[in-house]
């Protein structure tokens, strides 16, 4: 048991004042190791060396000893991050609606508006720029 608890606390030494396992660093394991699962069936030598670019940076974010410097970058790619899995949920929901609702972008501003589907020809006003435009819906 003293050996072990040795063991651990060597452990905890190590690790210390290190950034640990952040978003960024989980999020390039997971890229990781399913392109190393992708790759049982390429056998590709460029999707290997990526995976193994990703799991080295991973690990280099894990026991990065400027956790500082780290935060600022995982706090980018969180941005980053959002943007592309709030466009995701907008996709699964104009799929999930297509039969009830149209979703169209303002071409003045840049605002989406959701209309009733199978209305035929309508004119659409822009709820934020009061721009109007024609769509068959
Ligand atoms: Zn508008």
């Amino acid at each position: 048991m003293g050996r072990f608890n040795d063991f651990l606390n060597r452990i905890a030494k190590f690790l210390r004042g290190r950034n640990g396992m952040d978003r960024m660093a989980k999020d390039l394991y997971v890229f990781a190791v399913i392109l190393l699962v992708i790759n049982v069936f390429f056998r590709s030598s460029f999707f290997h060396l990526l995976s193994m670019i990703a799991l080295g940076y991973s690990l280099f974010r894990f026991l990065s000893k400027n956790p500082n410097k780290r935060q600022i970058e995982n706090r980018n790619y969180m941005v980053y991050r959002n943007r592309v899995f709030n466009s995701l949920r907008f996709v699964k929901r104009k799929w999930d609606d297509r039969k009830v609702y149209r979703y169209y972008t303002c071409k003045n501003c840049g605002q989406k508006v959701r209309v009733p589907a199978g209305k035929g020809n309508i004119e659409i006003t822009c709820p934020k720029c009061g721009n109007t435009f024609n769509k068959r819906t």
